[in-house]
Parts: structure tokens; sequence; C-alpha cells
């Protein structure tokens, strides 16, 4: 028997054990949760000795553990893979617009339904699913394969970076697989290859220095609240494009071939428009909505406030204005650089009357693979043997911060092999997992291993 046979034979236990996982609420933000989180901690260690790793082991962190295994490959020259996912999940209120109880796992036609069925205890379990196919068939994996499982992912991941830094000999590998993402549809495979950095400060505008009275003192005095606005409104010019210096110097031109690639993708604009709610698009005119939301730098701010804003009147002329300001940054920008050129900026910008001050509150690295690597183009053909189509490529708009973690500190790319589907209903109620996603799943884990290979 192959692995592909073991894992048809074997799909009523695959599908039971995920249930059982799942049955676990483990909740990572929520303090009555602690003693789930350890069950479901304590489950996947136990799932990952009986699947045949030599080690599997619950390593503390400062927040949630995180789960580690390790099995290596006798075979000399295998690389080593380092799987990652997280067995934390979000809170499942609001409960009431649930049709069943979150961690009673339903199956409905083809869909599992549970909190964690998609993210990512279904995605997680399919990779550990692979391990166990090959390793059954064939005495032992392909390759040399490390785990890496946390349990903070949904409430920011704060003690990941630590825990890299501080392991990064038993984490050491050649890539990483990170099973936490969506495909286009059911029948249509994507591999994300960039993810966006991030860039976020507060900016804090002093006036006078204290409140004013509107009569007294306006038309003489320059408005905090005005002078942020006028700076704000100069971040862009008429054409959507960032006018802060130097910030497009490391954004690399888009090759023609990789603008066909993203114009190839399904893309319905009129759809596009009435879920954001709005009647056109804006921004740069000269890239495409599909570019400007993944493939271009981008600010935005995400809140202001300043003065008086209670019910009623107050005709007061305010000390201070603030705002917070996000920008999505490509991957050759250096998030660090960025916080710099802005801070910078908004000095060289800032009306004589008033002072600013600009905070950063964090910061990320984009990442990109390289289309061409060996691995992407191992994903790719597992992909479409396992789906029966070839995958497109995606860039993901937003960040994955464990995706620059894994660069920086053990220097290697991921692969983002996701099997979730855009209707899964992450972080809101009625969570589910496509089951034959599921399936599909583990056959294309275990391709993307034996390529590898
Ligand atoms: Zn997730």
């Amino acid at each position: 028997m192959d692995a592909f046979a073991f894992a048809r034979a074997n799909r009523p236990r695959f599908l039971g054990e995920l249930e059982e996982f799942l049955r676990i609420p483990s909740v990572s933000t929520q303090p009555e949760h602690q003693p789930d989180m350890l069950d479901a901690a304590n489950w996947l260690r136990d799932q990952l000795l009986a699947v045949g790793f030599p080690r599997a082991e619950i390593l503390p962190t400062a927040g949630h553990p995180i789960v580690f295994a390790e099995w290596s490959c006798r075979r000399p020259a295998a690389p080593t893979v380092l799987l990652y996912g997280h067995y934390d999940v979000q809170p499942a209120d609001p409960l009431e617009l649930w049709r069943t109880p979150p961690f009673e796992p339903v199956v409905v036609g083809d869909d599992l339904y549970a909190r964690g069925a998609s993210d990512d205890k279904g995605q997680l379990l399919a990779q550990i699913k692979a391990v166990e196919s090959l390793s059954a068939t064939a005495g032992e994996p392909p390759v040399s394969i490390r785990c890496l499982f946390e349990g903070e992912e949904e409430s920011g991941s704060e003690h990941l970076d630590d825990f890299v830094t501080a392991n990064r000999s038993i984490l050491q590998a050649d890539v990483a697989l990170i099973s936490d993402s969506s495909i286009l549809s059911k029948d249509q495979p994507s591999i994300i290859y960039a993810v966006r950095g991030i860039t976020y400060v507060e900016v804090e505008v002093t006036g006078p220095a204290g409140d004013l009275h509107s009569g007294r003192y306006g038309g003489a005095v320059h408005n905090p609240i005005h002078a942020l606005a006028e700076m704000i409104a100069g971040l862009h010019d008429s054409q959507g494009r960032i006018t802060i210096p130097g910030f497009y110097d490391r954004v690399q031109v888009l090759t023609p071939a990789e603008r066909a690639g993203l114009a190839r993708l399904p893309f319905d604009r009129h759809a596009w428009l009435r879920e954001a709610g709005i009647t056109t698009d804006w921004g740069e005119p000269e890239y495409s909505i599909v570019e400007r939301t993944t493939a271009r730098p981008t600010l935005d701010v995400n809140g202001i406030w300043g003065g008086y804003t209670q019910p009623g009147a107050k005709t007061v002329l305010p000390s201070k204005a603030f705002a917070k300001i996000s920008m999505r940054l490509v991957p050759q920008q250096d998030p660090a650089e960025i916080s710099r050129l802005i801070q910078d900026h908004f000095q060289a910008i800032a009306p004589p009357a008033v002072t600013v001050q600009v905070r950063e509150l964090h910061h990320g690295q984009g990442a990109i693979v390289p289309l061409d690597s060996p691995a992407i183009q191992a994903a790719a053909r597992a992909y479409a043997e396992s789906f029966g189509a070839e995958p497109l490529f995606v860039r993901e708009g937003g960040s994955l911060p464990v995706v620059a973690t894994l660069r920086r500190e053990l220097g290697i790319d991921s692969i983002l092999m996701g099997f979730g589907l855009p209707d899964d209903n992450l972080h809101a109620p009625n969570e589910k997992l496509h089951l034959p996603n599921y399936f599909r799943g583990i056959d294309t884990v275990i391709r993307f291993l034996s390529y590898l290979a």
C-alpha cells in the first residue's frame, strides 16, 4: 500500500481524530481556557508520538507553550522541512449566531462545522496525517521533519519570536511549510508567494499649551487638528501615490511576467465594489486593484481624534490632535527605515505653530519566495496533481509575521500551503472546513514532501 492508499483507507479515522482535536476549546486569548490550552497541547503531543515521531514535547514560553516534534530521516542528504501551524483558536462569540455548538463538531454534507476546523486545526492535522501516511507505508518520512506548533497565533504570537531565537538549533531546516491559509476555491488551488510588511505609527500634534476658547483665540492660533488634517491630506498626491520622500526607493518594479500572472487571477470588480460597499475604487491608476491591494505599498489613517467629541457643542480650540497610521509594505521595503522616513517627513511638513511627535507602535517585515525556487515548484506540482488544476500564484495583502521571523532567525523561505476556502467563516460563527480539502490537503502534503526528497 502506498501513502495515498493509506490516507484513503484511513479517512474515517483521520476525520475522527480531527473531531477529537476540535472538541478542545483552546481559545488562547481567554484566561478561563488555560486548562484547555494545555489539553490541546497534550493532545497534539500524544498525536505526534502516536504517528511515530521519536521526539515530541511541550516546550514552555512566557505564554502558551509550543508543541515541538522531530523526526530525522536516515537517508543521507534528505532535506529538513519545518512544519508550522497553531493549535489555538479564536473565541467562539457571538455564540447565538452558531447553528451548532462551536466545540461539538458536526458534519453537514461535505463540510465539518466547528471553531478551528479550518483555522487552523484541520490544516495542521492535514500536515501530520501526511507524515503519518508516508511513514506508515515506508518506515520513515522521506525528509527530516521538525514541527513548530504554536498556541498564541490568534492572540498575536507574542512569544513566538523569542522562542524561535532561543531554539534556532532544534528548528534548523531547509524550508518551512505553513498550512494556515486559503486557496481561491475548492477546485482552484493557489499559492501565496508574497506577504506584505507593515509599519504602524501614532502621530501626536501639539499646538497651544492647553485647550483654548475658540471665540477668543480662534482665527489667530493654528488649530492642531487643522494642522494634522493638512499634513495627512498631503501624504498622498492626487493620483493616490504616497508623497513621503524615499518611500518607494526600494520598491521593486513588477515584471511584465508577474503582472500577467496577477492579471490572470479571477477578479470581479463589481462584486468587489459591492463587497466593500463603495461605488468606485481609488488609488494609483497605473496599477490594477489586485496589484494595489497586494503588490504595492499603501498608507492608511486608521484613526484620528482630538478636541471635543462628546454629545453637544463645546467651543474648544484644542491643544492636541492624534492619528494612527499604518503602512502596508512590499517585501523589499525595510519597515524600520520606513518608520524613520515618516518621522522625518512629519517634522519636515509640520507647520511652524505646532510640534509633532511620531511614535512607532510596531513593524513587521514582508517576505517573498521566488516563483522559480525548487520548493515553490514542488508545491505547485503537488497541488496540480492533488486538485487536478494548476495552482495560481497570489500575493497576500496582509502580513504574516511568522514568515518574516523564520526568514530572519533561520534564514529559510516559507511555503504557504493552505487548504481553507474563502467562505470558511474564519474568526466568525459557523466556521467550517470543506472535508474534500482536508483529504486533498493530506495528499498535497504527501506529494510536496516526496518531491522535496
Ligand atoms: Zn490561523
